[in-house]
């Protein structure tokens, strides 16, 4: 038996946590708990950047990315989703249901029509409306970083939801679902759909899971480095920082860049860190469910 744990990305997430927790410390898979954590989001029209509600690209289409990992051997993910509220659900039918580990565009909803998915809108109205006003405005498709003010209430635009979980057998999970960067140009994909970039999860070394920009993410492969560095022995924290300071070894930042991961170890420990300050996550295990501040802060 081991020690339940459930952790995700943002403060939106803790109330969604909260209530799957109970599940995983009793039979709930791993699996279907960071599934499930992110089928909530994707239907929550308040947050921007997951699912219904998420903003569209610069055209005002809207399109989803969305990965789940068990192990290496069994991933799956699909990008570019348009006419699905739940990638996360279709990702886990490419892992399931298929040898492969990706789809993508109008052939990964195809895939989701075949296996019974329900076709619907995927743009709400209010993303519409700030489609609509932004174009307005003129300003450069790169959002200012998010802040989260503990509260579940995000400013910016930033808010992928990303889950890690142990469950009581022992089994690891991870889910990373997002409508990626708003305003982008359309047909990009960021880090949250891609193995070893949003997501990664290794039963033997970890799992890591990020939010934020997605391009400096994958730049240095971030959730699969961070899983490799805690697999030769450093913590989840130490992983983290180092991740962090490769990526801003690599990059000319900019103040708009933010980038945040949280990770976990086969045993339970945990950490978070970003770049910047203004990133919080979520944790629930048998002692506490709240919402803590990342312990790395790259640049405060
Ligand atoms: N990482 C996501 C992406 O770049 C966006 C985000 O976390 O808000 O697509």
């Amino acid at each position: 038996m081991s020690t339940p744990l459930l952790i995700s990305t943002w403060s939106f997430s803790l109330p969604i946590i909260e209530v799957e927790f109970p599940k995983l410390a009793a039979a709930g898979t791993a699996l279907d708990v960071v599934e499930r954590c992110a089928r909530v989001a994707e239907l929550d029209e308040s947050i921007d950047s997951v699912g219904f509600g998420g903003l569209p690209d610069r055209e005002g289409r809207c399109t989803f990315d969305a990965a789940v990992m068990t192990s290496p051997p069994e991933s799956g993910a699909v990008c570019g989703i348009e006419r699905h509220r739940h990638p996360v659900s279709v990702a886990r039918l490419v892992m399931e249901q298929t040898e492969h580990s990706m789809l993508v565009g109008s052939l990964a909803d195809d895939f989701a029509d075949e296996h019974g998915l329900p076709s619907q809108t995927i743009l709400s109205e209010s993303a519409k409306l700030k489609w609509e006003a932004w174009k307005q405005t003129n300003t450069p498709p790169i959002p200012p970083p998010l802040l989260d003010d503990g509260t579940g209430e995000l400013f910016g635009s930033h808010d992928t939801i990303g889950t890690l979980a142990i469950d009581a057998g022992g089994a690891m999970a991870g889910s990373c679902s997002s409508s990626g960067m708003a305003w982008k140009v359309p047909g990009r994909v960021g880090d949250s759909p891609i193995i070893g970039h949003g997501l990664y999860v290794d039963p033997l070394r970890g799992a890591a899971t990020g939010t934020g920009h997605g391009e400096l993410i994958s730049g240095i492969c971030g959730s699969f480095l961070i899983v490799e560095l805690m697999g030769r022995g450093a913590s989840p924290e130490d992983a983290i920082h180092d991740t962090l300071a490769r990526l801003a070894e690599c990059w000319p930042l900019k103040k708009e860049h933010q980038v945040a991961f949280v990770a976990i170890t086969p045993e339970g420990k945990y950490a978070a860190g970003s770049l910047r300050p203004g990133f919080k996550y979520a944790v629930c295990d048998v002692n506490q469910q709240v919402v803590l501040d990342p312990t790395v802060v790259l640049h405060s």
